[in-house]
Order: structure tokens, then sequence, then C-alpha cells
């Protein structure tokens, strides 16, 4: 019997042995299984819909493609995520560029390479859309992001629809008026709907209620004084996903019926036509495709108290337990049959006694040696590293059906320093 974790049919301690770690361990399997669920219960169920990929969960030219083959959407935050869409020839009418403070470069490089929609997040932005596009003459299509003021239950550093946010436009309908109705007047700028994300790891359905009755009421006043149409709503994303000591994942279609039959019953009872629905999952999609392997170093016995186990990596491969308190589960890939007898907490190798990756795993007698297969970490890991500590990032390995491929080579220490340059006077 095997006694080794297997992830998709690949031994998980030989992929250790073969390519080291720390190791981001990501199924191309699995991402095409949800993409499927998003086509199955959501695109292929609703006429005039739409899902893009949130990028920012984990973005690499390799990960491009497979949503591009998948038939989904990007959803891209910078003028970096664009530009790794654009090198793997992701189609650019179907990316959709956020973010609450793009710069006018990166303005002009989304209207340049032609995305499909520019998500406006402050009043003065339609201005500088204007300027670039009237210069490069350019129709832009745009939505504009609405704060909600909707709280999702989630840790703050996660929640984004609330009144108090550094996100979207606010929702003060005068000022909000005013702005539709400038931005419906221009030439160069059309004005297409209304985008809002309540935040990420939500787990309720019902949260997206109060934002889609908020925005099917300012639609219907938007119709009546200025005789806009609402051709899109755009909900974000959010979908949870199960990490440890949380609900199981939920089916997408748990999110969007309820979505779905919200925006029917909103639109139809004020009599509006309901507009194209476009969702927006990055950690749903991918979370749950990535491990990632390390290997046990030290293991520090504090008699009474604790067992420390340390990994060779941590905050710069994951900082999300330090950055949040996220919650990872975790096994000893090479004793899966071994009973749990003992209780670790498992560190990183950082210098900041916040580095700790898991609190109090239960774990069978460890060794100097093992490798720690820690789950889910498909989402917000790869996408978040540093060099915190000089140490350089893991590499990214794709498994997919037959083979494994490093779609990321591990970084070595020569690439820490690459952009480093030494004044003359120092040489
Ligand atoms: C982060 C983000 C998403 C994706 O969030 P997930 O929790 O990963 O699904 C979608 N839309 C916007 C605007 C975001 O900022």
């Amino acid at each position: 019997m095997n006694t080794h974790f297997s992830f998709q049919g690949f031994d998980t301690v030989d992929l250790a042995k073969k390519y080291g770690t720390p190791l981001y361990v990501v199924s191309e399997d699995l991402i095409r299984e949800k993409c499927r669920a998003v086509h199955e219960s959501f695109l292929d169920l609703y006429p005039n819909t739409e899902a893009v990929y949130a990028s920012k969960a984990f973005l690499t030219k390799a990960m491009c493609k497979i949503i591009e083959s998948e038939g989904l959407g990007l959803d891209v935050v910078s003028g970096g995520e664009l530009f790794i869409a654009k090198e793997a020839d992701f189609p650019m009418g179907k990316v959709i560029f956020h973010g609450n403070n793009k710069s006018l470069e990166e303005l002009e490089m989304a209207i340049d390479y032609g995305v499909g929609r520019i998500v406006v997040d402050f009043e003065e932005e339609v201005n500088l859309i204007e300027y670039l596009a009237k210069a490069k003459e350019k129709r832009v299509n745009c939505l504009f992001r609405i704060t909600p003021a909707i709280e999702g239950k989630t840790h703050k550093y996660i929640m984004t629809g609330q009144k108090d946010s550094k996100f979207g436009i606010p929702l003060e309908l005068d000022s909000l008026k005013a702005l539709v109705e400038s931005t419906l007047k221009s030439p160069w700028i059309t004005l297409l709907g209304f985008h809002f994300h309540i935040g990420s790891q939500l787990f309720e359905n019902h949260i997206y209620d109060g934002a889609i009755q908020t925005i099917g009421r300012l639609a219907k006043e938007l119709k009546m004084d200025q005789g806009m149409e609402l051709q899109e709503l755009n909900v974000g994303g959010g979908f949870g996903i199960q990490y440890r000591g949380d609900e199981k994942t939920k089916s997408i279609s748990f999110f969007t019926e309820l979505i779905m039959e919200s925006v029917t019953k909103v639109f139809g009872g004020f009599e509006l036509p309901v507009p194209k629905i476009i969702i927006e999952p990055g950690r749903w999609i991918v979370g749950e495709a990535g491990i990632t392997l390390y290997t046990i170093g030290a293991i520090k016995k504090i008699p009474g108290i604790r067992t420390y186990a340390s990994i060779d990596g941590g905050f710069p491969d994951n900082p999300r337990p330090a950055l949040y308190g996220a919650k990872y589960d975790a096994l000893i890939a090479n004793k899966v049959l071994e009973e749990k007898v003992d209780v670790a907490t498992i560190a990183g190798k950082c210098c900041e006694s916040g580095d700790i990756l898991i609190w109090d795993l239960e774990v069978p007698t460890l060794d100097s040696g093992d490798i720690l297969a820690v789950k889910n970490t498909g989402a917000y890991n790869y996408s978040m590293a540093s060099h915190y500590n000089k140490i350089p990032k893991p590499g990214v390995l794709l498994l997919s059906a037959k083979e494994a491929n490093i779609i990321v080579k591990r970084e070595n220490y020569r690439d820490l320093i690459q952009n480093e340059e030494m004044p003359g006077h120092l040489k």
C-alpha cells in the first residue's frame, strides 16, 4: 500500500525529491473542473451571462492559456497583470481592468491593448479615461464600481463592499447621477453598467441580495431620469472555499442560483430588462487546485508547552496566516497511513514570531526530513509571495493529465540581486 500522499495521481514525496521544496503544485485538471462547473451551473444555464477569472488569485502565462481555453474572461487589477495576459496572447476583449488607483500609464496601456472593459473606481477616473480615449480616438467600454454599503461576513482585510471602503464610487445618489449623466454624453466612453464586489471568502449567498436591490433601484432612477439602459451588472467574486475549520466548499450554483433569482426578481419588480450578469470568481477556481510542499527541518519540543516543527518556507510563500489569520490544513506526505499521535505547530523560517503557518496540527511522530503538504494553497499564495529574508521564491509545478511541467522556475540567489546596482563610490 502506498504510504505517500498522492495528489492528482502524482506521488508528492517523489515530486518533492525531484523538484525540491518549497514547491507550489497546481493541478490543471482541477482548475478545468471548476471552469466547467461554471459553464454547467451558470453560463449554460442562463442566457446573457459571462464569467471572468480574477487573475490576482494566481496568474502565470500558462494559467492564462488554461482560462482562455475554458472560455472564461480575465479580471486584472494592474499593469503587471495586464502585461502577463498580453504576453500570453489572451483575447483582450475578454479582459476587465479593475483597480482603485490605476495610473495614467496603466489606463493608457489598457486602452492601447483594447481591453473589453475598464471598471471606473472613482469619479475623476472618468476624466482620465475620456482624455486618453479622445487622444487615441478609441471608444472605451466602462463599468462603474459602486460601493453597495454591504458588509460581507469575512475578515475585514478582505471585506470590500462596506460603506467605509477604499474601493468604488460611494452610493451618493446625486453625485452618482451627475456622473452618469456626463458619462452618457461622452463620445468616447460607453457606460455599460455597474460593478460591485462585496468581499472575499464568502459563504453566504443572500449577501448579494442587498447589493442587487441597491443597483436595481439605482438602475430604475437612472432609467427614469436619464433614459439609461443598464446593459451589464458585474456582481464580483468572493465565493469561499474550505480551509481548515471552514464550512465545506459550496457549489458555484449555491451562489449563482440565488444571484440570478434575486436579479430576476429585483429587475422584474422595477419593470426593467435583466442586464447581462457577470461573475468574477478567483479563489473558487484555483484555491483547491493547489498544494504546497515543504520539508520539515528543526523540531523543537518545549516540554508542557508546544512542539514547533519548522519548514523551509512560510511567510514569504504564504503570507495569509500572518496577514489575516488564515487557517490551512496539512498532512505529512510521507506518512499518510501513520496514526496522528502528536500535535505540532508548523513554523515558517522567517525572523518574525508571526511566521506560523499552522497552529496545533495533528501529526504522526515527526522526523526532520518529513514532507509537509499544505492543502488548498492554489489562490493568493504564489501571487502574494515576497522576498522577505531574501528567500528565493519557490517554483510552480503544473500537473496535467499525464505529465508535470515547471511553469515558473524556482528562483536562485542571483535572481535576488538582478535589479541591484552599485553606485560608483561604493564599488
Ligand atoms: C479579488 C476580487 C475578485 C475575486 O475574489 P475571490 O474571493 O478570489 O473570488 C473579484 N473581483 C474583484 C473586483 C476583486 O477585487
